[in-house]
């Protein structure tokens, strides 16, 4: 039987904004020794504003407009501040053939025309030539018709708390934090550096975290556990597989929901080592 003490730590927890599955989960938190995040929407606000638009075979505007509407029915966060930089209603009649490559971008028609937004990956996936740059930001190439005809330079921003949240983890005995990351690594190292995470592993395939997760899995003891906290965009998988997963400021992604142990209810990432501290104070009470 469940100690009835389970109940009351899954009752303040969730008074704190951490929803915890099950009592098992609490107890596998409060064992948690390396925490593994993903970036965007994570340690990141996964708001992006366009910074520029680098066009090699079309006006801007027009550039811009095959991306927002090739997009149009992605749930990505690039995708949103596409449309946003867009900033005129989408007629999604013109658009067909929809498909979203998880961990690269997406192809669609677009009047009828081959239209492909994404990273190098998707580039290479389609046999576009592209042309590297150099800038720091996520770039978005753009393909028309099986041509590349330029990028977009997108920017995201660390969320405000993101680097006391690691500070807070650490200090809460937390001996490994890592980061995971479809995003390039110029872009994956400089965030990093930036939050005093020490090991990042960029430009990663859903199917990629999940390998890695099971890496880290296998180098620690098996009372220790790992904890992945992810927004379940293009993560779900991870989620599921680590010892805990946690979704955080997830009420509006199913996937993550479905998929994570615990969901903490706000985009605080600070959240994660309460939530550790809360599941610990409980199975002190507990035993
Ligand atoms: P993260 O691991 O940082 O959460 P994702 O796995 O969601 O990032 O995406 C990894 C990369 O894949 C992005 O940085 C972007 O280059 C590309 N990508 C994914 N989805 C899209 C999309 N809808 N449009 C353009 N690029 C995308
Ligand atoms: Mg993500």
């Amino acid at each position: 039987s469940i100690p009835l003490s389970f109940f009351a730590g899954i009752g303040g927890a969730s008074h704190e904004g951490v929803l915890v599955k099950g009592s098992n989960y609490l107890e596998t938190m409060a064992r948690t020794k390396y925490v593994v995040f993903d970036k965007t929407g994570t340690m990141t606000q996964g708001v992006f504003e366009v910074s520029g638009v680098h066009h090699n075979t079309m006006p801007e505007e027009q550039l811009l407009e095959y991306a927002a509407l090739a997009e149009c029915s992605s749930s990505h966060p690039i995708s949103k501040s596409l449309q946003k930089a867009y900033g005129k209603q989408i007629h999604r009649d013109r658009v067909t053939e929809i498909e979203e490559l998880s961990g690269k971008g997406v192809t669609a028609k677009v009047d009828g025309i081959p239209v492909a937004a994404g990273n190098a990956k998707l580039m290479k996936y389609l046999n576009v030539e592209y042309s590297e740059c150099e800038e720091t930001g996520t770039i978005v190439h753009v393909a028309v018709d099986g041509k590349y005809a330029g990028h977009i330079l997108i920017s995201d921003k660390l969320k405000p708390h993101a680097k006391e949240a690691v500070r807070d983890l650490k200090k809460a005995g937390i001996t490994k934090t890592v980061m995971l990351t479809g995003d390039m690594k110029r872009v994956a190292d400089k965030v990093a550096k930036e939050l005093g995470i020490g090991e990042v592993y960029s430009e990663l395939l859903p199917a990629d975290k999940v390998a890695k997760v099971e890496e880290l899995l296998e180098q620690k003891s098996e009372k220790e556990k790992l904890a992945f906290v992810g927004d379940g965009i293009n993560d779900a998988p991870v989620l599921s597989r680590a010892d805990i997963g946690i979704a955080m400021g997830a009420l509006g992604s199913d996937a993550a929901i479905e998929a994570a142990d615990v969901v903490l209810m706000d985009d605080d990432p600070k959240k994660i080592a309460k939530a550790i501290r809360i599941s610990r104070k409980c199975m002190r009470i507990v035993y």
